[in-house]
């Protein structure tokens, strides 16, 4: 598996875009997003994922709160209605560079 610092500003965004999908289908947390972004290939330590959540959450894409479950507490992250736009917008871009890039169109 490559990791992802190999080629960490070409893939952020990407994983940025990934992070929401995820958020917008169900309320993601830290150690869950790390293990579905190594299922698709990026390996990306938690010094790395972090920060991008946290840079999302103060761009107001998504917000988080503690969710404790006795001893243990996890942040857990929502997209926001802003994120849905953001996403939606992005979604477009995507396709047009799909198309470009893998299609050849
Ligand atoms: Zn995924």
């Amino acid at each position: 598996m490559q990791n992802v610092s190999d080629n960490r500003d070409l893939y952020s965004g990407m994983i940025r875009l990934h992070i929401l999908h995820h958020a917008e289908h169900d309320a993601i947390f830290g150690a869950g997003m790390a293990e579905e972004l190594a299922r698709h290939g990026y390996k990306i330590s938690p010094g790395t994922l972090y920060p991008i959540l946290h840079g999302l959450e103060k761009r107001g894409y998504l917000k988080s709160e503690e969710e404790r479950s006795g001893r243990s507490v996890r942040r857990l992250y929502k997209i926001t209605a802003s994120g849905r736009r953001a996403l939606k917008t992005s979604k477009l871009r995507v396709r047009e560079l799909f198309g470009e890039l893998i299609e050849g169109k």
